[in-house]
């Protein structure tokens, strides 16, 4: 299932970082405050334990995280999401997957993974600021089931019904979060209206 944060000031963000004219010190910035604010809502139910706090003035009973939390970054954009994140959660594990497309087979390869053992038992969060496609992301999924993870989300910028289709299709049980769900892929397999290629924005690497 795909949920789109309409949130005001996620919205607000979000019309901001789409803007051409947005240079990549503002677009770093953006990605970060947006991601905070759609893992915020990602992780509205994952588990908690009572603990007892001593205040000041007495005894408080409060919850605390109890699961183990692993933040897998798709190379080399979702790396542009980890800080926002991590300022969430920052106890949270990272992981990472590279995958390029096989101009053959069309098909994702993945050329780079390294994941902390907590990927098993843990909640494990795939962060990709364009789920286009669909393609990497629901190679990353499997390759983190491969590896024994059960408990997988996806937190994304924006994404389009292609993307999430497909996702879904491969993974019923994996929930993707995002800013927008847009209208569709360009033949380049851009998202439209998208904010253009969100490595290159982040990074600074556009002509
Ligand atoms: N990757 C991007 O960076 N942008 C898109 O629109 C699609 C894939």
């Amino acid at each position: 299932m795909a949920q789109e944060i309409q949130h005001p000031c996620v919205q607000h963000k979000l019309a901001i970082i789409r803007d051409v004219e947005t240079g990549h010190k503002r677009f770093r910035e953006l990605a970060t405050e947006i991601t905070m604010f759609i893992c915020y809502e990602a992780l509205k139910n994952i588990e908690t334990r009572e603990v007892k706090v001593d205040t000041p003035v007495g005894e408080a009973t409060c919850r605390k995280l109890d699961t183990d939390l692993v933040v897998v970054p798709i190379l080399r954009a979702g790396v542009g999401m980890l800080e926002g994140i991590l300022e969430l959660v920052p106890t949270a594990r990272v992981g990472f997957v590279g995958l390029y497309r096989d101009e053959e087979t069309k098909l994702p390869v993945t050329y780079y993974e390294r994941f902390p053992p907590q990927i098993r038992g843990g909640t494990c969060i795939i962060i990709d600021p364009m789920l286009a496609t669909g393609g990497s992301t629901a190679a990353a999924i499997d390759q983190l089931k491969k590896n024994g993870a059960e408990n997988i989300v996806v937190v994304c910028i924006v994404t389009c019904p292609e993307g999430v289709e497909l996702v879904e299709t491969a993974h019923p049980d994996v929930r993707i979060y995002a800013a927008a769900i847009d209208e569709k892929l360009n033949e380049n397999k851009y998202i439209v209206p998208g904010l253009g290629d969100a490595g290159d924005r982040l990074f600074g690497t556009s002509h």
